[in-house]
């Protein structure tokens, strides 16, 4: 049962029913009345509301607004960037020569598009220092599964077919080892050292002749900037094994640290995350592949090229030598590309600098604040997240999914939780570069505020939220049995 806002939303549309009350005024009948069809596939028990056009936008409007969103809250769910996104992504890609344009009209009738991704190809490599770039694929796990298939085509290609484990820390995403799986490797855990990095001893162990390779984040899930990381590359390589970088996190490293630069072999980008790009829901997402020389011929397609002819360059798609295939339809999820395309050009070059800048300022401003009471297990500079524990809160009977549910009361989206799995408690806070000073101290205030319920009130933060329209769901119940659809109680 829904409540609050400044419509009431606790009646359902179905309850607000007057006999007669209709959104349409139809006019007087001017045609010869028709016979009705067959009387037996009509029916007269349909249960529809009777209401008028204002009731049913106040309804559904009052009800959207019982979302939180980027563009409502601050929503810090870490690792997944929830960005501010600017509207101009939107008026771009909404422009008819884009939105309209079919996937297969003829490349002379599509110049333009071709253009433009060929520009964010070039411009996704020179942020990446990557000289292969595919946008074809749709996601961060697809851009993973498309990077470690190259990978197994490459020691094929070699004829090196006795490499079948991929070594993944134990700090990763889990769609690393998911991905990796998917490629038919044998995925092998890489622990993390007590600073937060890779355990270099145990890399070497596991580095022979029968490992393809590593899948690093770089900065880690636990919003660390490994500093090893190039005697890690050079570790995997000098094996024979390749590394995958998983760039879902480069918010952290815009304009400032190109993982080709550091030794990765491949990555890819989440375009609905650093890149501004809406995301959420399973809705459209870009999840772009960038490669060193190396393993350019097995990019997936298409890739699109440019030829110069005298009048200037001309663009068209083309198929990578060894290509691994096609990961998607057709050239990617073009809107999401034009969307991450005008993001960059707006930014420039400072601007996308910028966004590294505050985004890791932010994280360690929030971080120093927060961390004489939340505790804080690894004590570092952080990157464009902070890892936080509830492990302090919890014998006070206060976890972390307490302190995360409090927070919705306190008009604040939850950070992600009991992520990475090797935290405890684990409170995974992402601000981003979106947020200003006001906003952040008033998170802040939260949490401290929190912290001081735990101590005095632990019942009540134990049982929060107590302001949201439904309190705590039966998370696991929900997924199982939907319960999509309003049925009259008879
Ligand atoms: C979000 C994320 C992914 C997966 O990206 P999707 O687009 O959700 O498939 C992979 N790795 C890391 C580190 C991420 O944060």
């Amino acid at each position: 049962m829904l409540k609050g806002g400044s419509r009431d939303t606790g009646m359902l549309l179905m309850e607000r029913s007057v006999p007669g009350r209709a959104g349409v005024v139809t006019p007087p009948l001017d045609v010869p009345e028709q016979p009705l069809p067959d009387a037996a596939i009509l029916r007269d028990d349909l249960a529809l509301p009777e209401v008028s056009e204002p009731e049913v936008v106040q309804y559904f409007t009052a009800l959207s607004q019982q979302n939180f969103s980027i563009d409502t809250h601050f929503y810090p769910l870490g690792s997944c960037t929830m960005k501010y996104n600017p509207k101009i992504n939107d008026e771009i890609a909404f422009l008819p020569g884009f939105a309209a344009i079919h996937p297969l009209q003829p490349p002379d009738q599509s110049q333009g598009a071709l253009e433009l991704l060929h520009t964010l190809q070039e411009y996704l490599g020179e942020i990446t220092g990557m000289s292969g770039v595919s946008l074809a694929t749709l996601a961060g796990a697809h851009g993973e599964l498309a990077g470690v298939l190259m990978m197994r085509a490459y020691h094929h290609a070699q004829g090196d077919l006795g490499r079948t484990k991929m070594a993944i820390p134990d700090s990763a995403h889990g769609t690393n080892p998911a991905s990796a799986a998917m490629a038919g490797f044998d995925v092998v855990t890489l622990p993390s050292d007590k600073d937060g990095n890779v355990d270099l001893e145990a890399l070497h162990e596991l580095s022979g002749p029968d490992l393809a390779g590593v899948m690093i984040t770089l900065p880690s899930t636990l919003g660390l900037f490994d500093q090893n990381i190039v005697e890690v590359c050079r570790i995997v390589h000098e094996a024979g094994g390749l590394v995958y970088g998983d760039g879902a996190n480069m918010n952290a490293l815009l304009g400032r640290t190109k993982l080709g630069d550091l030794g990765f072999d491949v990555i890819h980008l989440n375009l609905h995350k650093t890149f501004s790009t809406p995301h959420g829901g399973g809705g459209p997402g870009a999840g772009p592949v960038c490669c060193a020389p190396t393993l350019e011929p097995f990019l997936a397609a298409p890739i699109v090229t440019s030829s110069g002819n005298g009048a200037g360059p001309s663009y068209s798609l083309s198929t990578p030598e060894q290509s691994i295939g096609k990961m998607s339809g057709y050239h990617g999820n073009f809107g999401v590309l034009v969307r991450a395309y005008t993001y960059i050009r707006t930014l420039g070059d400072a601007g996308i600098k910028s966004i590294s800048g505050n985004a890791v300022l932010n994280a360690n401003y929030i971080m120093q604040a927060l961390k004489d009471i939340y505790y804080l297990p690894y004590d570092r500079t952080c990157m464009h997240e902070v890892v936080l524990s509830a492990d302090w809160q919890r014998p006070r009977g206060v976890s972390g999914l307490d302190v995360a549910k409090r927070l919705l009361d306190y008009g604040f989206h939850a950070p992600t939780m009991y992520f990475p799995l090797i935290v405890h408690e684990a409170l995974m806070i992402e601000p981003t570069e979106s947020e200003n000073r006001y906003t952040l101290d008033a998170f802040i205030e939260a949490l401290r505020q929190i912290n001081r319920e735990s101590e005095d009130d632990p019942d009540m933060v134990h049982h929060a939220p107590h302001t949201t329209p439904v309190s705590r769901l039966d998370e696991a119940g929900a997924a199982r049995h939907p319960d999509l659809r309003w049925r009259p109680s008879v």
